[in-house]
């Protein structure tokens, strides 16, 4: 049953609005869902639907829009209901990966470039990721963290280029490649072992940089930066160059952790303590010097010392014990022997070795037991009493046995003493040239033999498993030992290069510099230097094949390196032509010239060093080789911005790297975020199923919701995430996206701002003050970005679109913006101020919701010399929200009168609900209010006097001089509104029905439907 919509008025006096509004409000179909256009100025509605004036039956199905309004079908044509394209439902997990191809299309990153070319320059540098897996959650915090700060730089106007990088190099890439390749690596050359290893690399280089681009991370990730390119390459050799040919390099015997799991060296950064428990013995070394050089009353006696280790393994290697100089020691008689121990010690050595009755003949300090001769337990070897200040009072006898090539602090003792540091464990931690007991055993088997062989030879005292704090391998973790080998250093402790002499050195230097670094969190610099004033030389030398190779020609028959500057230049060109790998072809065997002899021998001969460098280095050189690719960038970058263990690796090797090749640190500022842990507070991992994956949470709520929990957080703390955490947030993303963007843009579908856009000076005063909150917002997330206080933005925009606009302001302007005539200026005025408010949100949110902000802004009204993408365009400046610069930033005289008027609301609501729950009135526009007030709040409210009934959205606010009460001094009286409901605004009116061509509206309403019959503003 069809009607013909619009012929039964053709007779009426007036053109047939309906036709007309139809025409106006053309491309509105979802109102319309029950109609048809049949012709330019014919619809067919469906049955039901209301055809004529004065008959008013309500089409349920069409007009329920909303709980507010439920009007009739030819009036509710006339309201101005939003519309846009802007979807409700943003369904990210399908459309984010369309915005990443348009991106990607029109080349986002290289267009953001040209448009900040020459504008001053904002580096934040990289921290390589390694490249042996996926991203997980701490790689997505990290890299949403510092894309939030390129972006937020990029807007406040600076050029800032990001160049993500990767650490490609290292143990545990060539473990794995060791695994798949099995016995066949024995067979392979270095070349193809490297190839393996590169190839398993770039699987994961290419993963993961498909996972960061996927939650929407800017960069330069065509070209990024890897340590495994030939560029790079050539600037780690010739960042090592600069520091051999300074002479901070020297190649020696040192005690190093070896992780004999790996057979390789470990650098302190690559231990981690944990537990572990040793067999710890207290052993008997006699005295073979005459005891009286100590004290006269030990003349004649039997006398020993007892130390005490966890190591026994070590024992073999035992060439002295050590004493400390300032401590007292005490001379214990028990059962005819005597027994040195330090005094503090004494009670609790005597007890654990069982010495009856001990009775003390002297006591005399540490430095008298100096370069005595003690009897080694079961070798025959003199032991010698040394003096250490490391000796300790809290654990053991007092007495350390000393073994150079097992121990750091031992080597040092060692050197001092002219000690021999041979290690006699090999690589695989087997120990060689011993007795028959336990030569051939790995050290944690040689222990039960090597405390047998003291219990026969009568030295043990005493035995008991210790559970105790132990350095492991951070890769394998099996515990390490210490072993002596021949390694490669950098010292701490040579001048610097033109510096001020022999006490400014790389330590010193690098101490000072660190001074100059603003660290966040502040703790950051005390950790740091704490670090660099105990660190001991850095071991930059490996024993493994995936890595830069130490590029040094040694000569073959002395064994001494080469250094000669001509040559490292051109092993660095090399290096820079063809890649590391060409240190493992003939191409590196004809770089020493013909007729070059060693310095040292005279020997014409070299071969090439076969160890690698130490990964830290490599990606310690980071900021080097990036400006080795980019010659404009300056040194140094303004930011590195990784987690806490950095302290002891990139933070540090990049300092180290930066002072040893240009004196001053890479880094203007270190910004250090927490751990990501879950909801109980533990560390996240794949294997304890705990670990919440970025990728899946984009593949099922977006990538976007990922960037918002990472700007949720308080990132300088421990952050936690779980999937119910991301739902919340999600809701969140809901809220912002609904309550600010989509009611923004809904309203906006009219509007051109040009022809509509209102001057401040003339605008509602409710939509001014809008726009000083905006203002003040915009400010505050400004700054918040400058201190990278993401969870503040995060929090004040939540308030924001929940408080600020959708329970009061987009409320409140309803009514102009949906009743009001199109073009009339309250409705423009709104919509002016709508519009700014979006945009400038937009904007501000453009670092964090990269995505949204971006779909915003291709349906925001175009304007002339507007960027294409709003992460082209610059945060707002108040002349952007007040739409001119004259306006001042600040009005204290609004601000004033809208703390009044917010205050009397406050009353006007809670008076509101009281007449609701006593169901006096239903919705607020059934309420008429009375305002009773005295000076100061009268004569604001009077000043606003025909602005109340909107902003308490009442249908009529009476204004009355007098006392109130309450805390504002304003009485509130609610009562039922007089007069009759418009059909149309669902205000209260005594004058609905005077107009008798629209008899169902208000006096407001008729005046509007005439300016929309007429065209003429009425
Ligand atoms: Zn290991
Ligand atoms: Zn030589
Ligand atoms: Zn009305």
């Amino acid at each position: 049953m069809l009607t013909e919509f619009g012929s039964s008025h053709a007779t009426a006096s007036s053109p047939p609005l309906w036709n007309r509004l139809y025409l106006y409000f053309g491309g509105y179909d979802s109102a319309f869902r029950n109609s048809e256009q049949i012709s330019d100025r014919h619809v067919l509605v469906r049955a039901g639907a209301w055809t004529g004036p004065g008959i008013a039956p309500y089409n349920e199905k069409i007009q329920s829009f909303g709980s507010r309004h439920q009007v009739p079908f030819e009036l509710k044509k006339t309201i101005n209901l939003p519309q846009t394209a802007f979807p409700m439902k943003a369904n990210l997990p399908h459309n984010e990966p369309k915005m990443l191809e348009r991106w990607e299309r029109s080349r986002i990153y290289d267009q953001i470039r040209q448009a900040r070319k020459g504008a001053p320059r904002y580096i934040l540098h990289d921290g390589p990721p390694y490249t042996s897996g996926p991203i997980h959650l701490g790689t997505a915090l990290n890299k949403c963290l510092k894309d939030f700060i390129v972006k937020s730089k990029t807007m406040a106007g600076f050029d800032a280029p990001y160049v993500p990088g990767w650490d490609c190099h290292g143990l545990p890439i060539e473990i794995k490649v060791d695994k798949e390749l099995g016995g066949k690596k024995l067979q392979m050359a270095p070349l193809a072992v490297r190839a393996e290893c590169r190839k398993y690399a770039q699987k994961y280089l290419d993963l993961q940089r498909k996972q960061f681009k996927r939650i929407g991370v800017f960069g330069r990730f065509e070209r990024p930066y890897a340590t495994m390119t030939p560029q790079y390459e050539s600037v780690v050799l010739s960042t090592f160059f600069s520091f051999y040919e300074h002479g901070f390099v020297y190649k020696g015997l040192r005690a190093v952790y070896w992780c004999m799991h790996d057979e390789t060296a470990l650098a302190e950064a690559e231990v981690e303590y944990e537990n572990h428990t040793s067999s710890t013995v207290w052993v008997k070394y006699r005295l073979r010097d005459d005891p009286a050089v100590i004290d006269a009353a030990l003349a004649g006696k039997k006398v020993s010392t007892i130390i005490w280790t966890t190591t026994p393994w070590t024992l073999p290697a035992s060439m002295a014990v050590a004493f400390h100089p300032e401590e007292e020691y005490v001379a214990l008689e028990s059962g005819g022997e005597v027994y040195i121990v330090a005094s503090k010690l004494a009670q609790d050595v005597a007890g654990k070795c069982n010495l009856a009755d001990p009775k003390p003949l002297a006591y005399f300090p540490g430095r008298k037991l100096e370069r005595l001769n003690f009897q080694h337990p079961f070798l025959d070897r003199k032991v010698l009493g040394v003096l250490a200040d490391y000796v300790t009072m809290d654990t053991g006898t007092g007495v350390v046995h000393t073994a150079p090539s097992h121990g750091a602090e031992d080597f040092i003792t060692g050197v001092k003493y002219g000690l021999d540091a041979t290690s006699n464990v090999d690589e695989k931690g087997i120990l060689r040239n011993g007795l028959p007991e336990y030569t051939g055993k790995r050290v944690w088997d040689a222990n039960s033999p090597i405390i047998d062989l003291l219990k026969s030879r009568g030295a043990l005292l005493h035995t008991e498993k210790t559970e105790h704090s132990y350095p492991h391998c951070w890769r394998c973790h099996n515990p390490v030992i210490f072993r002596a080998t021949e390694q490669w250093f950098i010292s701490m402790e040579t001048p610097m290069p033109g510096g001020a002499g022999k006490n400014d050195t790389l330590r010193t230097r690098t101490l000072e510099e660190i001074k100059k670094v603003k660290w966040d969190p502040g703790w950051g610099e005390e950790r740091l230097s704490n670090m660099i004033q105990t660190r001991p030389d850095w071991c930059i030398s490996r024993q493994r094949v995936w890595g830069v190779p130490i590029a040094v020609f040694l000569c073959e028959s002395c064994g001494k390196p080469l250094n000669d500057k001509a040559i490292n230049r051109k092993v660095v060109e090399l290096f820079g032509r063809s890649g590391a790998d060409a240190w493992f072809t003939p191409e590196s065997d004809n770089i020493v010239p013909p007729g070059t002899t060693c310095p040292h021998c005279g020997s014409a001969k070299f071969e090439k060093e076969t160890d690698i460098f130490d990964v830290w280095l490599e990606s310690g050189a980071s900021y080097l080789a990036l400006i080795d690719d980019e010659p404009s960038y300056p040194w140094p970058s303004d930011l590195y911005l990784e987690g806490g263990d950095q302290y002891r690796g990139w933070f540090q090797s990049s300092l180290l790297c930066a002072m040893g090749t240009r004196g001053t640190p890479p880094y203007r500022g270190v910004v250090t975020p927490g751990w990501t842990l879950d909801e109980k507070g533990q560390a996240m991992s794949k294997s304890r199923g705990n670990d919440v994956d970025p990728v899946d949470i984009s593949n099922r709520l977006g990538g976007e919701i990922v960037r918002l929990w990472v700007a949720s957080v308080d990132f300088r703390e421990d952050v936690v995430g779980s999937e119910a955490l991301m739902l919340r947030v999600g809701e969140n993303y809901r809220e912002i996206r609904n309550k600010l963007f989509k009611n923004a843009l809904g309203n906006l579908f009219d509007f051109d701002p040009p022809a509509n856009a209102v001057p401040f000076a003339k605008m509602d005063p409710l939509d001014r003050y809008m726009l000083h909150q905006t203002w003040s917002v915009s400010r505050d997330i400004r700054n918040w970005y400058d201190d990278f206080a993401f969870h503040r933005i995060y929090q004040r925009v939540n308030h924001f679109c929940i408080v600020d606009l959708s329970a009061f302001y987009f409320d409140i302007i309803k009514d102009r913006l949906y009743t009001f005539a199109p073009n009339s200026i309250g409705r423009r005025s709104a919509q002016t101020a709508v519009w700014r408010i979006c945009e400038a949100m937009a904007r501000l949110l453009a670092p964090i919701l990269s995505f949204t902000c971006e779909e915003v802004w291709q349906h925001l009204p175009k304007i002339f010399g507007r960027p294409e993408s709003v992460h082209m365009a610059h945060f707002p400046e108040a002349s952007d929200v007040f739409g001119e610069s004259s306006v001042p930033e600040q009005d204290p005289q609004l601000t004033q009168d809208w703390i009044t008027l917010l205050g009397v609301r406050e009353q006007v609501l809670k008076a509101l609900e009281e007449e609701r729950n006593s169901k006096g009135i239903g919705k607020s526009l059934e309420a008429q209010l009375t305002l009773t007030a005295s000076d100061p709040g009268y004569s604001v409210l009077q000043r606003y006097a025909s602005q109340l009934r909107y902003l308490f959205i009442v249908s009529a606010v009476n204004l009355v001089e007098g006392s109130g009460n309450g805390t504002s001094g304003v009485r509130v009286d609610v009562k039922k509104a007089e007069g009759a409901k418009c059909d149309r605004c669902w205000n209260y009116s005594t004058r609905v029905g005077e107009d008798k061509t629209y008899p169902t509206v208000c006096e407001r309403c008729s005046r509007v439907l005439k300016e929309l019959e007429s065209g003429q503003p009425q």
